[in-house]
């Protein structure tokens, strides 16, 4: 074959041989310039309808030219580079260079455009901003007051449940965290979310749980409702010493429905429904509990140093009791001491 333009004898395209076919056809071209939106409170990008998180602005930059370039349907981009200067904060001079196939051919075209970072908010920062929320848990505490301890790890809990929705979904945030009665009201961006929440921590403490919703309008005729969870934490927590009837138990683990209890003085466990646990006295954290030093041990009973008067006492072993070091952890009470544990 020859090419019509300058006569040379080989394989042609559109009647033209290779070198004056790629002279006057182009593959790709970019917009003159192109508007990134970035979000002005969390820094997302906008990248085709969904909000993206990137660590280095560039590989935003890139993409977003990437996914802008338009290309011949006769043609294939094999490769993509870029290089962005920049021009001002938050406008780019991007030069591109893309490695294009057409039937047996591959050409390299350069081509120019500018990327504008638009700031902007998301709707997701727009809602939070705007104290968006349709659901409250309010968590409370039973009898003494949370610590502060207690109070950040409640917290802390609930930023993780967010944290880890929101890896899933742009929908799921806290809007914010108040304290209010001894406890906190957490304000969350749905009702599921706050459903999820408000059990989970039901679960971990042992906690009672009350829901209850309030019409708040319509909306496209539809009802919209705000939901309130009630998480009233009970008074004890796991590793607490209660007391029931008399007798003291530590408190092994807490669920939504039972919570495991071991008797101090014979080591007997016991499941024990949570609702007649709402009022039990708690006598004791796991920072009342001390050591004392074993001075001997019989088959029933341990001879112990009293860790506070240090005269030899006795101690009958709680059942299963198996001694691993020359101290054990006791817990004082009312004249009394009980072995917890090695
Ligand atoms: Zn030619
Ligand atoms: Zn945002």
């Amino acid at each position: 074959m020859f090419c019509v333009k300058c006569g040379k004898e080989e394989r042609t395209y559109d009647s033209l041989c290779a070198a004056c076919y790629l002279q006057s056809n182009r593959f790709t071209q970019l917009p003159d310039h192109l508007d990134l939106q970035q979000c002005a409170h969390c820094d997302e990008y906008l990248m085709d309808k969904k909000w993206v998180h990137y660590e280095d602005e560039m590989d935003a930059v890139y993409d977003h030219v990437a996914a802008h370039l338009m290309v011949r349907k006769d043609a294939m981009v094999r490769d993509l580079d870029i290089e962005a200067r920049e021009i001002d904060r938050k406008s780019y001079r991007v030069h591109a260079v893309a490695t294009v196939a057409h039937e047996d051919l591959e050409v390299a075209e350069e081509t120019e455009t500018i990327v504008r970072i638009k700031r902007n908010a998301c709707p997701k920062c727009n809602k939070i901003q705007g104290n968006y929320y349709e659901s409250i848990v309010q968590v409370r505490p039973t009898g003494k007051r949370f610590s502060d301890e207690e109070r950040e790890e409640i917290l802390r809990r609930a930023k993780a449940h967010i944290d880890n929705a929101s890896k899933d979904s742009r929908d799921a945030f806290m809007a914010k965290a108040m304290q209010a009665h001894g406890g906190y009201d957490l304000y969350i961006s749905t009702i599921g979310l706050g459903k999820t929440l408000a059990r989970e921590l039901v679960s971990i403490y042992g906690a009672e749980y009350k829901e209850s919703a309030s019409l708040q309008g319509r909306k496209d005729g539809v009802d919209i409702y705000r939901v309130t969870y009630l998480v009233r934490l009970p008074p004890y927590r796991v590793r607490d010493i209660v007391e029931i009837d008399g007798k003291l138990y530590l408190v092994q683990s807490t669920g939504p429905q039972t919570a495991k209890l071991r008797q101090l003085k014979h080591g007997d466990n016991h499941t024990v429904g949570i609702e007649h646990l709402r009022d039990v006295k708690v006598v004791g954290t796991k920072n009342d509990v001390v050591e004392a030093v074993v001075l001997g041990e019989g088959h029933r009973e341990l001879q112990l140093m009293h860790p506070v008067s240090f005269a030899t006492i006795e101690v009958r072993k709680p059942q299963g009791f198996v001694r691993t070091g020359d101290t054990v952890k006791v817990f004082l009470h009312e004249g009394e001491v009980y072995i917890i544990g090695n």
